[in-house]
């Protein structure tokens, strides 16, 4: 039997407007008091009239372009009715037979996974569940609801649950480098639903599962974990059961983090359920070729256009470059250290210095941001600072793992590093004259280390780091070892 998953993701992103999708209410509603960004149109009065957010709107189709999707120059919105206490109106205006854009596809970990939509619509209000004076009770809060939401659909295409997880991650920089929403899965400005069934194949026939869309999954581990457990559930499923996929059984399942399991919510509508029609107070919407065009080019240099110039100009590694373009902000602080007159104007040198410093970007700053959970303040970053350490590096003044630790203390301080390196004593000699006076010394105080080593050349790390010692900590290592061996091989100098 052989089992494959089929797996597609829906992703909901809250785009940060200033205002709501349809009126004029504040779009910020995390620490908002409750129903205090609200108006007769959010709140679904009789009467009230919608008035699309340009901005939103324009954000939608920025966001389909940079998923390769293809914008529909003609386009207009719908109302999906149904009920729920927190939707105003029993009806939500989304779009669904013409999506602003369609058909794109992006690459995760080499694999091209197909997005059939992304579509603007508005999100619901929000239910609160708590007990008041002893009873169970909910209670409605509107400032959610008409905050401008793009759904991306991505095709079926994915076959793993750390492929889903990938596909999340890079749909969630995407979404940052645009700088149109702040894509936190944890706070729900990012919310995810993947779709499981499988394709199975046994004895020559071919199965498939019953679909299930799962609900409340509110961390990326928690949506690799949801569709394992979901493969799991279904193969055991067809073992028991032999039920396959027919279009009555689709059903919605909620994800229980504590318990870590899917349970099931309801036997899943159908798009013909939800009585779909086109929206009557809103005018279709007409994008020109011109406009289009204008909305692509404000679309900024990508991670990946990052990561092939990280790897072709600078010469950085593949796994280097990945990390650097990880976040936009952090990309721009290395990027400004190319753009200065301390620049090398040659290229071999700017190569060698663009791996030094990916490597106190990622090893020292990157390290300094992770623990203190922080963001990068570009105002930290001073190019000087990294030209004149990468040339005391080279100068051999200084070791590679001092310049790391001085690059920490200079980000925190302010502080030129190479100065922080002087007032820690961190500078390294390098002339060899005093260092070899120092050898001299250590060996006549180690004779029976020198009888080792006669017998051993390997065992003259004692040595060194007697030396070491000795230089209080000062001596460079490499020189430090070459004239050891010198004074050992000739131990008449
Ligand atoms: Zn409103």
């Amino acid at each position: 039997m052989k089992i494959t998953p089929i797996i597609g993701l829906e992703v909901h992103v809250e785009l940060k407007t200033d205002s709501k999708m349809f009126c004029g209410c504040n779009a910020e509603h995390f620490h908002a008091k409750p129903n205090t960004h609200t108006c007769p149109v959010c709140l679904g009065m009789p009467g009230a009239l919608p008035v699309p957010n340009k901005k939103a709107c324009q954000w939608c189709v920025k966001l389909g372009l940079a998923l390769g999707c293809t914008v529909n120059e003609y386009s207009f919105f719908e109302r999906k009715n149904y009920f729920y206490p927190d939707l105003s109106k029993s009806y939500q205006i989304t779009q669904y037979q013409k999506p602003f854009t369609v058909n794109g596809k992006i690459t995760v970990q080499g694999q091209e996974i197909r997005i059939n939509r992304a579509h603007m619509e508005e999100d619901t209000g929000k239910s609160v569940h708590m007990v008041i004076n002893g009873e169970e009770s909910t209670l409605l809060d509107f400032n959610r609801s008409g905050v401008p939401l793009v759904e991306i659909v991505s095709e079926p295409d994915i076959v793993l649950s750390i492929q889903a997880k990938e596909y999340l991650l890079k749909i969630q920089q995407l979404i940052r480098y645009l700088g149109i929403s702040n894509a936190d899965i944890e706070k729900g400005s990012m919310r995810c639903e993947p779709t499981v069934n499988l394709k199975i194949e046994d004895n020559g026939k071919t199965f498939y599962t019953p679909l299930s869309e799962i609900k409340n999954v509110a961390s990326l581990t928690g949506v690799q974990n949801a569709i394992d457990f979901e493969i799991e559930r279904q193969t055991q499923a067809f073992k028991e059961t032999k039920e396959v996929k027919n279009s009555k059984n689709k059903t919605t399942r909620g994800w229980d983090a504590d318990k870590a399991r899917t349970f099931l919510q309801r036997e899943k509508e159908g798009s013909a359920d939800y009585r779909y029609f086109p929206e009557p107070d809103i005018p279709p919407i007409e994008f020109t070729p011109a406009e289009i065009e204008e909305i692509r080019m404000t679309l900024p240099e990508m991670s990946e256009q990052k990561i092939e110039k990280y790897q072709t100009i600078y010469g950085l590694s593949d796994y280097d470059a990945k990390l650097l373009a990880e976040d936009q902000n952090f990309a721009a602080a290395y990027e400004a250290l190319f753009d200065t007159e301390f620049v090398s104007k040659d290229q071999d040198t700017l190569k060698v210095f663009a791996k030094f410093a990916a490597n106190l970007f990622l090893g020292s700053i990157k390290t300094y941001l992770n623990e203190t959970q922080e963001n990068i303040d570009s105002s930290k970053i001073v190019a000087k600072y990294f030209w004149d350490l990468f040339n005391s590096v080279q100068n051999k003044e200084l070791s590679s793992s001092v310049a790391k630790q001085v690059t920490t203390e200079s980000y925190k301080t302010g502080k030129h590093p190479v100065e922080i390196a002087k007032e820690m004593g961190l500078i390294q000699v390098s002339d060899s004259n005093q260092i070899e006076k120092i050898a001299k010394e250590v060996v006549v105080a180690n004779p029976k280390a020198v009888q080792d080593y006669q017998k051993n050349p390997m065992s003259i790390g004692f040595l060194i780091g007697q030396l070491m010692r000795a230089s209080g900590g000062s001596a460079n290592p490499q020189v430090a070892k070459e004239i050891l061996e010198k004074l050992l091989k000739n131990p008449t100098l």
